[in-house]
């Protein structure tokens, strides 16, 4: 399969914190791979912009070290990082201050595309909103991005869309879920949306139930005492969890487009029931395997953090009554496993003698490692001996499917940028769904706060606390196993 690509506008992009971890990591390696995959226009100019003082010279000297160790040296050669780095320029500003505003007003040009990236702390953002206002640097066309935390409760997540608000329109703001940037993500809207063969059975009359995994074998070593103040709940299932489950849930937007799309995800957290406690299951990891536990690496041996959360969450509309939805992330498990699995429910009779080997259908979405769909169906257990059943697994990895084009499917942070530069907004979150996803987890929050509640300590490289496999063990299922 040829991949095709079109480039994108000439533009100039701007990133806020050019010279932090974030840009480090993904922004400026994944603008250097749509360069090498053909997508950056010849015009196109990155500008970091940060407090440190630096040369454009520098810039591109951190930069080039970024790409070299983020970007395989299989998919970089020295023409393309030549060229790649000429595009970019450095500008010392201070958010918070006047420095740097006319420098960097001098450098953007006014007849191209111009993005503004805020990779820095959000209680900077409205800072920079005011001064690239102020400055006449944005314009009415111009896009900023933000990226998470959107606020830690929907308190403060109405106060940073109201600081945006007051110098961007809704069409200019792009809240990046780098999950909604990933392949199977899309492609579970075109499973869904372009087949009829799932449909008539996306409900809760065929579907059991709904598992989400997100499980990291990482803990919080380093970013201890940042984390100890939101923890999984804030950190991935406000935000990552519920994109997942809003695009299994929504019903068929009238048109791939991105208020469309959005108006159906936003319906589904609105109809979120509010989570009992004996739904909720927390934890946190212990030491082991000469790594410390959470406390230790949070600093902080009183802390109630969640490391870990299990959540059992239903949805209150005629599709998914019945179904339960059931969630849960955590760090410092098993494997490194993204996945949603939908199970089926039972055929209505069984005409075999020998059922035993029979097991639901499953649809399997991975999101990493290896980004795929896997259905398992039941089929005759083959050879001699009668009818008996058999599990066995409709593979679709999409690198094989796709072949050579597959191998290079764009990361979630290029895919995503690019999106800014075409002004595709699908792929983001909209300030209604965040402070919808804010109401529906706030009282959760609230609620063990109130109660006290301390989270169930587990052993490292494990599946998370006993308590949790009791979540589905009460209703007569199973947590699917963690593993790459
Ligand atoms: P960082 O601390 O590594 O970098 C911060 C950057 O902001 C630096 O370039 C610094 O010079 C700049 N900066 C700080 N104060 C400034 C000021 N007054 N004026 C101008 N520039 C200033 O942070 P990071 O890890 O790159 O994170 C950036 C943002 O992205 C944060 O909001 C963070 O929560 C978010 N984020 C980061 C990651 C990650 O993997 N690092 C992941 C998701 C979200």
């Amino acid at each position: 399969m040829v991949s095709r690509t079109i480039p994108v506008d000439p533009f100039d992009l701007v990133i806020f914190g050019g010279t932090g971890d974030l840009a480090r990591r993904k922004i400026l390696p994944s603008l250097y791979r749509r360069h090498v995959g053909g997508q950056m226009p010849a015009e196109a100019r990155i500008i970091g912009a940060a407090r440190g003082e630096m040369s454009d010279d520098d810039f591109r000297a951190f930069t080039r070290e970024a790409i070299e160790e983020f970007v395989p040296a299989t998919k970089r050669d020295a023409k393309t990082l030549e060229e790649f780095l000429e595009t970019l320029r450095y500008v010392r500003v201070d958010a918070v201050g006047q420095d740097g505003w006319t420098d960097l007003r001098a450098v953007v040009r006014p007849d191209v595309i111009r993005a503004f990236y805020f990779s820095v702390a959000p209680s900077l953002f409205g800072a920079l909103a005011e001064r690239l206002h102020e400055h006449g640097i944005a314009d009415a066309d111009s896009r900023i991005v933000v990226e998470k935390p959107f606020g830690k409760d929907l308190k403060t997540a109405r106060e940073l869309n109201a600081v945006l608000a007051e110098h961007f329109t809704e069409q200019q703001i792009y809240r990046i879920d780098h999950y909604l940037g990933k392949e199977t993500v899309q492609n579970l809207m075109a499973v869904r949306f372009a087949n009829i063969l799932f449909e008539p059975l996306w409900k809760t009359e065929y579907i059991d139930h709904v598992q989400i995994t997100v499980a990291e074998t990482v803990g919080v070593n380093g970013r201890g005492a940042y984390y100890d103040k939101s923890g999984a709940m804030r950190d991935m299932v406000q935000n990552h969890l519920m994109q997942l489950l809003c695009l299994i849930a929504m019903e068929p937007p009238y048109h791939f487009d991105p208020d469309a799309v959005r108006d159906e995800k936003l319906k589904v957290i609105r109809a979120l029931e509010p989570v009992a406690p004996e739904d909720i299951v927390r934890g946190q990891y212990r030491a082991g395997g000469g790594r410390p536990g959470y406390l230790e690496d949070a600093e902080n041996p009183e802390s109630r953090t969640e490391s870990y959360i299990a959540l059992k969450v239903g949805i209150a509309n005629w599709r998914w009554k019945g179904t339960p939805f059931y969630l849960r992330t955590g760090k410092r498990l098993k494997a490194r496993t993204s996945e949603i699995a939908i199970t089926f429910r039972q055929p209505p009779h069984s005409i075999f003698d020998h059922p035993e080997g029979w097991r639901e259908n499953v649809l399997v979405i991975r999101l990493q490692p290896n980004e795929g769909m896997n259905m398992m169906v039941m089929i005759k257990e083959p050879g001699p001996g009668g009818m008996r059943l058999a599990q066995v697994p409709l593979d679709m990895s999409f690198a094989e499917a796709l072949g050579e084009g597959g191998a290079d499917i764009p990361d979630a942070y290029e895919r995503l940028i690019m999106d800014v530069i075409r002004g595709n907004q699908t792929l983001f979150m909209r300030g209604d769904e965040v402070e919808a996803a804010w109401a529906w987890a706030d009282p959760i929050i609230q609620g063990w706060e109130a109660r006290g509640d301390r989270p169930h300590s587990y052993e490292p490289g494990t599946s998370g606390p006993e308590d949790a496999l009791m979540l589905l063990h009460r209703d007569g299922r199973r947590w699917r196993d963690i593993r790459e």
